[in-house]
């Protein structure tokens, strides 16, 4: 039994908030902040029963944060803003001495680069402290890198290619919007792509590699190679691997959109000076494009996220598949978010869980492959989010 306090408000913390408070058993006491208070009430009254408190905080200021742990004291915070505020989160729980958990690594505002280079760099301070901090605890980095250890522990003796493969097979109807927050989402897809290979990263041009994938209970779907996060921690605690990738769907009609953006700089991160004020491009568009928290009422189809790895067992070779499929409309029925805030909430909860009940437990700054995945994998099971696997296939890669 513990508290919890979820920073952010948008449709992953609605996510969280709705499944922390479903385990009253874990989570005895809730407090969901955020910068914009009444997001955080629309979300309490939404689940009802008083389960959970709320409060106005801006993330970006340590002192501001401080003040608001030390008056609730809970034994774990849980970020759910953005990644810009990671640093100052992980700042304020070492003040504090209170363990930390996010979904996203740390980006710096004024560069389009995401790396745990200075998350990692607070490991020595944390386990000083005596605190815990769990990296990249949702689905893509989260539940894929929990996929890729279950595997390194039940199938393989060496794990030697891994594909993540991400697929949102999901319509909701607009013309063109994003499924997490905009501003963090097209700075993640305009980057170039890069990949690990026989010890080196390579980079692609943004796109550049694409391929058809089969996704189970979908069919094929046009895959772009593109770089994600957890790619940096896995290559590091699973040395045997050769190569490592990550792809993505991207319909035609999205790329199309996103390459007008970036064609009339819509996509641009350096201010321009609009009618006496400075106006970041792509945190205007965010402000017009469709909230991404509220797309969930008439989003159809599903998610399908995993992971193909190719390795050696008891000396053949072997290929394994795992993944989850998740509908956008179940995720809704339950929470009143949709899939891709689910599939990010609910392993968020779940992570907490394995910290509050000391299933995963440590000093210092840890990604989610460092610990046990079968606890977590069987929380999948019974939290929304179940798995399935597969051996002998053809991995299509
Ligand atoms: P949203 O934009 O919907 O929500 C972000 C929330 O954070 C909003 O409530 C916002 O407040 C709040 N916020 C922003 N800045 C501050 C601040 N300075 N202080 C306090 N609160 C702040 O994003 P999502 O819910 O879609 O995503 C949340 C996080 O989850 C992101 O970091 C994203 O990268 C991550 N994510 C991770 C995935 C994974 O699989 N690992 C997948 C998808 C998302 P306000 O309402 O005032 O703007």
């Amino acid at each position: 039994m513990g508290k919890v306090l979820i920073i952010g408000a948008g449709g992953v913390g609605r996510v969280v908030a709705f499944k922390c408070a479903q385990h009253p058993d874990v989570f005895s006491e809730i407090l969901l902040a955020s910068r914009t208070k009444s997001k955080c009430d629309q979300i309490a009254e939404a689940i009802g029963g008083n389960r959970v408190k709320t409060a106005q905080v801006d993330a970006d200021k340590v002192p501001e944060l401080v003040a608001l742990i030390k008056d609730f004291q809970p034994d774990l915070v849980l970020h759910v803003a953005l990644p810009y505020q990671d640093l100052t989160i992980m700042e304020a729980c070492l003040q504090t001495g209170v363990n930390y958990l996010d979904t996203a690594n740390y980006e710096p505002k004024e560069e389009a680069k995401f790396e745990y280079k200075w998350q990692w760099a607070y490991h020595d301070r944390f386990k000083e402290a005596g605190i815990m901090a769990l990296l990249g605890c949702g689905f893509d980095p989260g539940v894929t890198s929990v996929f890729t250890k279950y595997a390194a522990k039940h199938h393989f003796d060496e794990m030697h290619y891994l594909d993540i493969v991400d697929c949102n097979a999901g319509d909701h109807g607009k013309a063109f919007a994003t499924n997490f927050n905009p501003e963090i989402n097209i700075r993640e897809v305009t980057q170039k792509g890069k990949y690990w290979k026989d010890g080196q990263w390579v980079e692609t041009e943004p796109h550049e590699i694409g391929k058809m994938l089969t996704y189970p209970n979908i069919g094929p779907k046009k895959s772009y190679l593109i770089y994600h996060e957890e790619l940096e921690s896995l290559v590091k605690n699973f040395p045997t691997l050769k190569q490592a990738r990550f792809w993505m769907t991207f319909g035609d009609e999205y790329l199309t959109h996103l390459r007008v953006i970036q064609n009339i700089g819509m996509a641009g991160i350096e201010p321009v000076r609009f009618k006496g004020i400075d106006i970041v491009p792509l945190e205007f568009l965010k402000a017009v494009l469709p909230d991404p928290g509220e797309l969930g009422e008439n989003y159809t189809g599903e998610t399908s996220i995993g992971c193909r790895i190719r390795g050696i067992r008891d000396g053949q070779e072997k290929t394994y598949y795992i993944w989850n499929n998740c509908k956008h409309e179940d995720a809704y029925a339950e929470t009143g978010a949709q899939g891709v805030s689910y599939t990010t909430g609910v392993p968020a909860m779940i992570g907490a869980r394995m910290m509050m009940t000391g299933e995963w437990s440590g000093k210092g700054v840890f990604n989610v492959e460092e610990f046990n995945p079968d606890p977590f994998m069987a929380r999948l099971m019974v939290d929304g989010l179940p798995w399935e696997e597969t051996t002998g296939i053809d991995l299509e890669l």
